[in-house]
């Protein structure tokens, strides 16, 4: 049944940033908190002024405004938030908000492209060094991401309808999503992240195996990456929200090898899963959303309703307690359930997804335009563009490919890439 993970969709991860963990492990040294003489009474208003800042950085206005409303000396910065907060206006258009989707960065070129699974990690994958240049490109070209939840929401009564995102001039939505955080078997030794972790400071990192066997911690995926550049550029974040990430079951989660199904209900088995709840618990408590990618990567446009519901229960009952309840949905290989028309409750594998199980957000593929978005029948359904070598390559050969609204193509591609030698 894994078997079935070999599609186009189903790959791994990246290398790099040995800088990251070293940074910030500089704890102050000046400030003893023994020191004797406390003369400097500590302002208590200091802390929520730093707070507030923070909170307006990520566009979060009124948060920031009602944390100093009536402190003591707060108006001038409080006049300062409630003026940013009226040059923020609401996203005219929500519909126009695009979706980027990468796979688990690859570390270790070097390796990755000399492996047997070469091509496929070259059509499907992209390099720590091409995400990096990308994502500072997305940040400088004014785009803030936001979780699908922003763009619209289903009330009480299963209506959908769209939100407001308020943000200032010359800032975009747009939602960023990674399929596959589960670091298969299969791309082991291959020069991809192990798994995600935390590290001795309860922060996400990555464990890795560089190729003479040595064994690491750091930023060597999507997730701990985006953590340390919107720790630093607390603007690239709508109101804290980070991406989401997309993880089947067949080989476990997160790179914790928890299914039951593939290796028993033993100790083993049952420590990594909770070894895997305690990363998802901290992803989530850190901007990241989780979505259903299917258990075993198996084909929705294809596949019986039978099928369907085999697999929806074993995500529900090996994945779900792991990540948490979810309400996104992303087809692997972005096979969806219906052609471009809208869903719709005489739709047996919608009634399904949406009406047994709960998903209200649905993430089918398509690179050929910016955006595509149907919001009905009770949710919303938004077509993502790969990022990846064969979307690159074809943006190399045509200027006008979707991608370069995001970054510039040719100035991120990584020149250790087969396929641009
Ligand atoms: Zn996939």
């Amino acid at each position: 049944m894994a078997a079935t993970a070999r599609g186009p969709w189903a790959r791994a991860l990246p290398l790099l940033a040995l800088t990251g963990m070293l940074i910030g492990c500089t704890t102050a040294t000046t400030s003893s908190p023994r020191s004797t003489s406390s003369s400097t009474t500590p302002d208590p208003s200091a802390a929520a002024r730093a707070k507030a800042e923070r909170l307006a950085a990520a566009y979060d206005y009124n948060g920031a405004i009602r944390l100093l409303t009536g402190m003591p000396g707060a108006q001038d910065q409080l006049a300062e938030l409630t003026r940013r907060k009226q040059a923020a206006t609401a996203y005219p258009d929500n519909a126009t908000i695009s979706h980027l989707f990468y796979h688990s960065l690859i570390v270790d070129p070097a390796r990755a492209f000399s492996s047997p699974t070469a091509r496929g990690y070259d059509d499907y994958m992209v390099t720590i060094e091409e995400f990096r240049a990308q994502l500072r490109d997305l940040y400088d070209r004014g785009f803030v991401l936001v979780h699908p939840e922003r763009i619209a929401g289903v009330d009480e009564a299963g209506v959908a309808a769209w939100k407001r995102i308020y943000l200032p001039p010359g800032k975009q939505p747009l939602v960023l999503s990674v399929d596959d955080v589960n670091y298969y078997e299969y791309m082991e030794s291959d020069g991809f992240a192990a798994r995600l972790t935390l590290n001795s400071r309860g922060k996400v990192v990555n464990d890795y195996v560089a190729a003479d066997g040595t064994k690491r911690q750091g930023r060597f995926d999507v997730a701990p990456i985006v953590d340390d550049f919107v720790a630093k550029h607390p603007d690239f974040s709508y109101r804290g929200d980070k991406g989401t990430l997309g993880v089947t079951g067949y080989n476990g989660v997160l790179g914790y090898r928890s299914s039951m199904i593939k290796y028993g209900d033993t100790d083993t088995t049952r420590a990594e899963i909770t070894r895997a709840t305690r990363v998802a618990t901290a992803l989530k408590a850190d901007g990241w959303r989780f979505a259903s990618h299917s258990w075993g990567h198996i084909d929705f446009t294809k596949d019986s309703v039978g099928i369907l519901a085999a697999d929806s229960q074993r995500w529900r009952t090996e994945v779900e307690p792991i990540v948490g309840p979810t309400r996104e949905f992303i087809f692997p290989f972005g096979a969806d359930i219906s052609t471009a028309a809208p869903y719709t409750d005489a739709n047996a594998k919608y009634r399904l997804l949406h009406g047994q199980y709960g998903f209200d957000y649905f993430f089918p593929i398509n690179s050929a335009t910016p955006s595509w978005m149907q919001l009905s029948a009770g949710s919303l359904r938004q077509a993502r563009i790969n990022v990846d070598g064969l979307s690159m390559g074809r943006a190399l050969a045509n200027k006008r490919h979707v991608l370069w609204q995001f970054f510039d193509v040719a100035k991120s591609i990584d020149a250790r890439r087969p396929s641009v030698k």
